[in-house]
């Protein structure tokens, strides 16, 4: 507290990120990056951009404003997801994205200036209820079902009872990791014609289906990406909007009020080189999901509740031991697992990020000899 700020900073709950150790020997499996690094091709397009045959000409680069439009890799994003560079919106990191969609798209009024709450699941990514504060939306959480899914209907009855000014949710889900079918979106879409839908896609490579394939017929649908993930490229900061070109100006003009230099030259030519490396793409994703189902059928025979996830992490409980308890006898054996803890709406549950096969099989080790013969 200070007599120095704006009163809105006294009002403000920010979000707290997953603790990044300074201690290399961590097995770090609780910020949900990618566990092998980016295409190669993308430190190689950085050091490109830097290199020169004299230090000027490389200072050069950095000396001037890189491309406010971005316009080359919209042109890219655009091309990898077969639509207009105009339906293409980028930012730094997805969560600066989805800041820009609460204030441009989802915070809205009635006549008498009463809010329109935006609707989200609860549980989900705790920085909708952060930008909320942030931007004087009213929130109105939907509870998942008992299994810990999303319901449409929930949605759309939510909608309907509270008058919503707008609907976000994550998809899969996280903490969760479970997604929502496609066609189930689009019902989703169809029964609110004139309420802006945000789909936050930051774990969707890993095997839930994309929204999209809606775009072209749903001009309220906008899909949040990142390469934080899929592209492990967490460190860069790229993050990106699909959607009807209406939307995206939206976007563009509080950008504009904002930071009109989102992303600088690095990143620039660094997420170009990892969009153009399709192979390490598909690889990558593949090898995080053979990971996830050897260490959720590993954790299920260790007694754990895992829920079926679609993104690159799992959310497991176990029946005799809580989280808390197990996340820091774990962190006493060098891995490092967030844990949830909400009694009213969750059991306790780890989510543990998807790591190389050697950091997988040393979780389960630790976590064999945490639990004991007893299990
Ligand atoms: N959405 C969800 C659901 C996330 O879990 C995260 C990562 N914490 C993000 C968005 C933001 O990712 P980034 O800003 O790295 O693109």
């Amino acid at each position: 507290m200070s007599r120095y700020w704006s009163p809105l900073v006294h009002t403000l709950s920010p979000y707290v990120p997953g603790e990044q150790p300074k201690i290399a020997q961590l097995i770090k499996l609780n910020t949900n990056e990618h566990p092998w690094p980016p295409s190669p091709k993308v430190a190689e397009a950085i050091a490109a951009e830097l290199a020169g045959s004299t230090v000027d000409e490389a200072g050069e680069r950095l000396r001037l404003y890189p491309d406010p439009s971005a316009a080359a890799l919209r042109a890219t994003l655009a091309d990898v997801h077969g639509l207009d560079a105009a339906q293409v919106f980028v930012g730094n990191g997805s969560d600066e994205v989805l800041a820009h969609a609460f204030q441009a798209l989802l915070n809205h009024r009635r006549a008498d200036g009463s809010a329109r709450p935006l609707l989200y699941p609860d549980i989900t990514y705790s920085f909708y209820p952060t930008y909320c504060r942030l931007y004087g939306i009213t929130p109105q959480t939907v509870a998942l079902d008992a299994h810990l899914q999303l319901r449409v209907d929930d949605l759309i009855d939510a909608a309907r009872t509270h008058d919503a000014g707008g609907v976000v949710f994550p998809n899969p889900n996280a903490p969760t990791g479970c997604g929502v079918a496609r066609a189930e979106i689009e019902r989703l879409l169809v029964a609110l014609p004139d309420t802006v839908v945000v789909v936050d896609e930051a774990y969707v490579d890993f095997g839930a289906e994309s929204a999209v394939p809606l775009i072209a017929a749903h001009p309220n649908l906008l899909v949040v990406h990142t390469l934080s993930k899929s592209r492990a490229l967490a460190g860069l900061r790229v993050g990106y909007a699909l959607g009807h070109a209406e939307l995206i100006d939206a976007l563009v003009r509080v950008k504009d009020s904002f930071n009109s230099y989102p992303l600088d030259r690095l990143a620039l030519v660094g997420a170009q080189a990892a969009l153009a490396d399709s192979d390490w793409f598909t690889r990558a994703c593949r090898a995080v999901s053979d990971s996830r189902a050897k260490l959720s059928a590993e954790l299920a025979a260790l007694g754990f509740d895992v829920l079926p996830s679609q993104a690159n992490f799992v959310f497991a409980a176990h029946p005799r031991h809580d989280a808390a308890t197990l996340a820091r006898a774990l962190r006493e054996r060098a891995i490092l697992v967030r844990h949830f803890s909400r009694p009213e709406r969750i059991a306790d549950r780890l989510r543990i990020t998807i790591g190389t096969p050697a950091q997988c099989d040393a979780l389960v080790a630790a976590l064999r000899d945490i639990l004991g013969p007893q299990g």
